[in-house]
This record gives C-alpha cells, sequence and structure tokens, in this order.
C-alpha cells in the first residue's frame, strides 16, 4: 500500500484509514449510540480492526461518542496485543459538551482510559461548528490542547469541521493545527470545507482526513439516475471505486476514511486502496463523476449522511436518519409504494417514525449538514404516514 504524507508532519500514513463509528451488532445490523455493548458483535469487530492493521492500514479513528462510548472500548480491545504500536490512533473530543475549562481534561483522560494507552497520536476536536467552537473558545479548550502536546498526551492536534468555508479558515487560523479531518466526496465538493477549504489546510502544511467518501453509503447503492451515468461511462469502475478514486486522485489528502460494517466491504476497500495513488484519474473520468454529482443532486431532496449523531439527542426516540432516508427513497427511486413501504415496516425495526416528532429541535444542534429536522419529520408524515 502507498503510504501519504500526513501534512509535514512527517508521519506517513496509509490512503485508507479504519473508521470505527458503523460497527456490527451480534444479529448483523449495525450498532448505533443506544446499542448496549453486550449487543455489539464485539470478536468480530476486533478481528475486522486487526485485519485491517494487518493488511497495511495504519490509521484507526474513533471518537468520544461513536456508539455511545463504546467504540473506543472496541477499538481499545483491538489494539491489544501488539497492535497499538503498529497504529495511528485518532479520536475526537466532543466539544459540545465543553461546559468549563476542566471538560478537556476530563474527556481526554477517560477517552485514554477506555483506549487502554497513556497517548492519543491524533487528537481532534470533533465536529467544530459555528456553536461548538464558541465554547471550545470559551472553556480554554485550545489551551488545554497545546499542553496536552506539550506533555506528551497528544502527538498530533487537528479538528473535524461541519460547517460553512468561512468559519473553517477562522478555525485554521486559529492554532498551530497538524491536520483536519472534513466531509468530501464527488457530490459534496463545494459543501462545507470543500476542495477549497481541502487545499488550504493543505498549502498551510496540514494532514488532510478525508470522511464520508461514500456520503453514508448513498454513493454505493446510488440512485438509477446515477449508476445510468456510470454504466453508459466509457471507463468502468465499481461504484465504491468511482468514488473512493475521486479523492486518492487529489495528493493533499493524505487518508480516506472507511467505516466497514462487515468483513466484505472491508477487504474491497483495502484492495481498491492497495492500488491508489495520486494523479490516478483521467481527466474523462473526472468528466464522469461531475455528471454523477449532478445525477445525484437531482435525485434526493434531503442531504442526510446517516450519521447517526443526532439519535441519541432525541427525546422522542425517533430513528430520524431512516425516516429520512424513507423519503428520500420516494424522490431517488420515484416510486411512492416502495417509499411507504420503508416507511411502515423497515423505520420501526430501528427506532420510532416521524409522527412521533414533537418539533423541538433538539436534534438540529448537532446535525452536521445542518438539516432542519424539525421541519422535515411532518413532511415525511405527510408523504408516507
Ligand atoms: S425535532 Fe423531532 S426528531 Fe428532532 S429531537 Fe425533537 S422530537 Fe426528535
Ligand atoms: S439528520 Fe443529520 S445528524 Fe442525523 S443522521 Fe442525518 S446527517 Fe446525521
Amino acid at each position: 500500500m502507498q503510504m501519504r504524507e500526513f501534512g509535514s508532519t512527517g508521519a506517513k500514513v496509509s490512503p485508507l484509514g479504519f473508521g470505527s463509528m458503523r460497527l456490527p451488532t451480534r444479529e448483523g445490523t449495525q450498532a448505533d449510540a443506544n446499542t448496549p455493548f453486550s449487543d455489539i458483535d464485539v470478536e468480530g469487530s476486533v478481528a475486522m480492526i486487526r485485519h485491517a492493521i494487518d493488511s497495511g492500514i495504519n490509521y484507526v479513528d474513533t471518537a468520544y461518542n461513536y456508539l455511545g462510548g463504546n467504540s473506543e472500548k472496541i477499538v481499545g480491545i483491538a489494539l491489544q496485543d501488539g497492535y497499538r504500536e503498529k497504529t495511528f490512533l485518532a479520536t475526537k473530543s466532543p466539544a459540545w459538551l465543553y461546559k468549563s475549562e476542566e471538560d478537556f481534561d476530563r474527556y481526554l483522560a477517560e477517552q485514554m482510559d477506555r483506549l487502554q494507552t497513556d497517548h492519543i497520536d491524533m487528537y481532534l476536536i470533533h465536529s467544530l461548528n459555528g456553536g461548538s467552537w464558541k465554547r471550545t473558545l470559551r472553556n480554554k479548550a485550545l489551551d488545554a490542547l497545546k499542553r496536552a502536546q506539550e506533555d506528551g498526551r497528544i502527538t498530533y492536534a487537528g479538528f473535524s469541521f461541519h460547517d460553512d468555508y468561512e468559519l473553517f479558515e477562522e478555525i485554521l487560523n486559529a492554532y498551530d493545527w497538524d491536520f483536519c479531518q472534513i466531509q468530501l466526496n464527488y457530490c459534496d465538493t463545494e459543501h462545507q470545507a470543500g476542495i477549497k477549504g481541502m487545499k488550504k489546510a493543505a498549502e498551510k502544511g496540514m494532514g488532510v482526513v478525508v470522511m464520508e467518501p461514500l456520503r453514508g453509503g448513498f454513493l454505493v447503492d446510488v440512485p438509477p439516475a446515477v449508476q445510468q451515468v456510470f454504466d453508459s461511462a466509457p471507463v468502468k469502475h465499481s461504484n465504491v471505486e468511482w468514488a473512493f478514486d475521486f479523492l486518492w486522485d487529489m495528493p493533499e489528502i493524505s487518508c480516506v476514511l472507511t467505516g466497514p460494517t462487515n468483513p466484505e466491504v472491508l477487504k474491497e476497500d483495502i484492495a481498491l486502496a492497495k492500488q491508489s495513488h495520486p494523479h490516478m484519474m483521467s481527466d474523462e473520468e473526472k468528466q464522469v463523476l461531475e455528471k454523477a454529482a449532478q445525477a445525484y443532486h437531482e435525485s434526493a431532496p434531503i442531504p442526510c449522511t446517516g450519521c447517526n449523531y443526532c439519535v441519541e439527542y432525541c427525546p422522542q426516540k425517533l430513528t430520524i436518519p431512516y425516516n429520512l432516508l424513507a423519503y428520500n427513497l420516494r424522490f431517488i427511486y420515484d416510486d411512492l409504494e416502495m417509499a411507504r413501504d420503508y416507511y411502515h415496516n423497515e423505520v420501526p425495526k430501528f427506532g420510532k417514525q416521524a409522527d412521533l416528532c414533537t418539533g423541538c429541535g433538539t436534534c438540529e444542534e448537532i446535525c452536521p449538514q445542518h438539516i432542519k429536522i424539525s421541519e422535515w419529520m411532518p413532511k415525511v408524515c405527510e408523504l408516507l404516514d
């Protein structure tokens, strides 16, 4: 696997990183923030993480809040038996929870305990947006971050980001960051930090880690209109290959995160990563992706990536992303019956339906895509209930 520069830090990372946000349950479904530890397929998850490392992946990513804290525990288990030494361990501090100047250190200590380590290689202030950035500054988390770097609890300091470009640039200039993590895929080139932000960070010598390369899985089973673009292209790739190659083509990108829910998906992603290198796409291939992006945007009205961040904040226990997906299905596949069937038969398997939404808006504070969930839920009911 061709390793890539992590900005100007001197570290070299694999083009693919293992993201631990979507681990499997014992029943074969996808765990979320409400899944008890005992229901997660811990052995299977540990085996996947170790297989990734044995195959050349040296970047493992988790966060304080992933799977309600269980993701860090499982990564901590996976990195025993010599795997910690082979890995750059990345985790993230929950900026939206900061309430005092002590919180940064308190969360970091708790995370090192869960991860069974005395230092974090890549530590990020998580999910910065207008609100969490203010909390970060108000609670002097950047001073605490500096102290943690100086005393060796953290090696490289970064942030993950979900807001507009102007705030991204403000944050870039507010600290001597080593890296950032941004959302980027062939459909979201001008969204949030976008390509412009990626290049700006690279110019400053920062490593760039990319999340949501498959837009929460929606670039795997693409809408028919997008599939038609790929099927009629003169060059043939799998849908996943199109999405990853778009990112690996850019030399400024250090590492692309994948969040596999089963070993087969992981093996496919690793095989693609092994063939990857900068400048790997032709102009003809790039034009195909531009057409695919245009077709995608014309198909799905709600830009939900299925990240699940919102779920634990809903007092009504709504399975928000599945409700939104049901609505999108109507337009993506131009099939109202299919969407109604999904809403009535699939959504309840994961949690409560849209009719229980009170419109409180709590979930919107955490949504990285700034989706007006409280406004969409009545529309979901109206269309599908
Ligand atoms: S607006 Fe609706 S979906 Fe969002 S937290 Fe409130 S009840 Fe839950
Ligand atoms: S609504 Fe927002 S926070 Fe919730 S799953 Fe979708 S993108 Fe994530």
